[in-house]
């Protein structure tokens, strides 16, 4: 069975699949979800040091190779890899990330080389956006922004079908927007930032010090919100805020018509989501409102984004000129 490699790289572990490649582009029919034939998962081991991840990402796609010529008759006919940092996607570079140490990685011709295959190497938010605004809670939607709220916040801006890169590889950067200028201190240089008040960490911190417990974190907070604790409605409430201040600058400059959120903090359900939309309805003026939804694809988005990208390789086709 025709099928690609899909790997998604992360701070501590790695999540790859086998996806299904039978996309039935001919004759007008829209592609097909991709089918998860087999997944595995691995540790990704960065105290090693950087060569030993990059070792780690090869051997364990060529595992995955070999599984799949044993298992579906035939290697993979391609394979996609999403990395965190910062991503050179059109010369297949992964260019920094500060959690794996890496610099100026060719990954993609590594990555071709070992296993005799096309790949794709793209930007862990923007391949899990990707697969979002395609298949995930943004399906069909021809402009879609999608925020996980994680350790940082960032962003993946969705333009039909594909997901904006920005000619360095720097889009989407949403949590780097000032919302509070002379802010809190950013690890960016900035003061401010939004992912400073608004994502999970900053908002377990937040809760932490307001409850006077070390462990406490943003779900302990959300759950205090929803039991009416006035001091935990507070701290969120700040953070509700400051969110809706840089998804407003964010709907200002993209006009999407659906905005996906996700990460940790999402997982606090309509705690989360019915005053972020208030807050948002609220700020607006002139702009239009999107629908604002939670993520669908949970922590698999990256995974499956990367998918999409190896069979994007297969097909050649853009998949916004398929029309249903
Ligand atoms: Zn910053």
């Amino acid at each position: 069975m025709r099928h690609v490699i899909a790997l998604d790289v992360g701070g501590t572990g790695m999540k790859a699949a086998l996806v299904g490649a039978d996309t039935a582009l001919s004759g007008g029919t829209p592609p097909r979800p991709p089918v998860l034939l087999h997944r595995a998962r691995r540790a990704t081991g960065r105290e090693r040091g950087p060569d030993a991840v990059v070792e780690t990402i090869l051997g364990f796609a060529a595992e995955l190779r070999a599984y799949g010529a044993e298992h579906y008759g035939e290697p993979a006919a391609a394979a996609g890899l999403a990395v965190p940092g910062i991503v050179d996607e059109e010369h297949g570079i992964a260019v920094y990330a500060a959690n794996l140490g890496w610099r100026d990685v060719p990954l993609r011709a590594l990555l071709a080389d070992r296993l005799g295959v096309p790949v794709a190497l793209g930007h862990d938010v923007r391949t899990g956006g990707l697969a979002e605004g395609r298949i995930g809670a943004g399906k069909g939607a021809d402009r879609f922004l999608f925020v996980p709220l994680g350790t940082g916040i960032a962003g993946a801006i969705g333009v039909d079908g594909r997901v904006e890169a920005g000619a360095h590889g720097f889009a989407g950067e949403i949590g780097h927007v000032v919302v509070r200028p002379g802010g809190t201190p950013c690890p960016c240089g900035q003061h401010g930032c939004l992912e400073r008040y608004a994502s999970a960490s900053a908002v377990s911190e937040a809760w932490a010090a307001a409850c006077g417990d070390p462990e406490a974190d943003a779900a302990d907070c959300a759950k205090a919100v929803a039991s009416g604790d006035p001091n935990a409605v507070r701290v969120w409430q700040e953070a509700v805020d400051a969110l809706a201040d840089g998804l407003v600058t964010a709907l200002t400059l993209l006009d999407p018509r659906t905005l996906i959120i996700g990460g940790g903090l999402a997982e606090a359900g309509e705690v989360l989501f019915q005053p972020l939309r208030d807050a948002v309805r609220r700020r607006v003026t002139f702009q239009k409102l999107p629908s604002i939804v939670p993520a669908a694809l949970g922590d698999t988005a990256g995974c499956l984004g990367a998918g999409l990208l190896a069979r994007d390789l297969l097909n050649h086709t853009d998949p916004t000129e398929v029309t249903p």
